[in-house]
């Protein structure tokens, strides 16, 4: 049987950096030839790959929806030629990048593993070889067609992950989700909690970089400072509120600008704050001023993936009701109905 084939694409981020006068940052040519010096990728068990790096190589800080579409079109172009994709990304937005390719990459056929490290290869003791190498083997496999993040051990839907810890290896959870695979002494899929295949064709939507603003509600916030935020060009707000969807409904001055946004068409999720769970406006009279103003519930969606949501939906040319109604469905697994 011929061997498998993986596309490794490099953004930048700590795994592959290298110590300069400034701290990690990273330098184009380096992690190419760090990987060609691995005893380890020379092994019979590695699949063949390639390694395409992005330019320029970005601390993950710096990335955006153009990194977005600059990865969705990088593998567009090798998708037919390979069994699975690994992306290198660095941690800090890594849960933001793989939520918005779940949303992009539609009708995905094939793994796209996006992993990076909290060390990087450059130092002796480091969790990038490890994330790399499995990361490696569980996108050859070429079984589950979705994005994935690989972490320290475990396989997370992309869009239900997130960053929980910015110094231990194991920086990542999918706090409403199960994993979809571990690997212990054997990798282990749990395929009931992977997503179907569609029998649609494989397509790219590229993101538009509309205006979008996230909103952490606090005990003592002054939301005067935001009436002016809310202008017609405001496309989207993620509302970060209290438990189950609540809100200081006493505040006139937010109660305006609820009111100033849907009189923009700006439209408006809300997360809950809580690190699991679920915002469900209704549950209590103090979520009601968002129910009188059409706004939507992201019911236990990540922030990520709300965010990354609103962008993908507003750039498929959608009306504000279509989008109303699908940031409630369940599109590739990130929310629960
Ligand atoms: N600042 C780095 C990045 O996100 C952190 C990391 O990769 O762990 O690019």
């Amino acid at each position: 049987m011929s061997k498998k084939n993986v596309c490794i694409i490099y953004t930048g981020g700590t795994i592959g950096m290298t110590k300069t006068k400034n701290g990690y940052a990273p330098q184009r040519g380096y992690l190419p030839f760090l990987l060609s010096q691995m005893p380890e990728l020379q092994s019979s068990q590695i699949p063949d790959y390639i390694l395409i790096e992005l330019n320029p190589l970005l601390d993950s800080s710096n990335i955006s929806v153009k990194e977005w579409n600059l990865i969705g079109k990088t593998i567009l172009q090798n998708y037919d030629q390979f069994d699975g994709f690994v992306i290198l990304h660095g941690t800090d937005t890594m849960a933001y990048t793989a939520s918005a390719l779940s949303f992009m990459l539609e009708n995905l056929k094939k793994p796209v593993i996006i992993t990076g490290s909290q060390i990087p290869f450059c130092e002796i003791r480091n969790d990038a070889k490890d994330n790399l190498i499995t990361a490696l083997l569980i996108a050859a496999e070429g079984t589950i067609p979705e994005v994935c993040l690989y972490f320290s051990q475990k396989l997370f839907r992309g869009n239900r992950s997130t960053k929980m810890s910015a110094d231990e290896l194991i920086a990542f959870d999918s706090p409403n989700y199960p994993a979809l695979a571990q690997a212990g002494i054997r990798i282990t899929i749990d395929k009931n909690n992977i997503l179907k295949q569609t029998d649609e064709p494989f397509s790219l939507q590229l993101l538009t970089e509309y205006r979008i603003a996230v909103l952490k509600i606090f005990p003592g916030l002054q939301f005067g400072i935001f009436e002016d935020l809310v202008s017609a060009d405001l496309k989207g707000i993620v509302l970060e509120a209290f438990g189950a969807g609540n809100i200081p409904n006493y505040d006139q001055a937010f109660l305006r600008t609820l009111e100033n946004a849907a009189k923009n068409e700006t439209i408006i999720a809300v997360c809950t704050q809580c690190f699991k769970g679920s915002a469900r406006i209704g549950d209590y009279e103090s979520s009601l001023p968002l129910q009188k103003n059409g706004v939507v519930s992201a019911y236990d969606m990540t922030v990520e993936a709300t965010v990354t949501k609103l962008y993908y939906l507003i750039s498929k040319g959608y009306s504000k009701i279509e989008i109303e109604a699908k940031m409630q469905e369940n599109l590739r697994g990130e929310l629960t109905i």
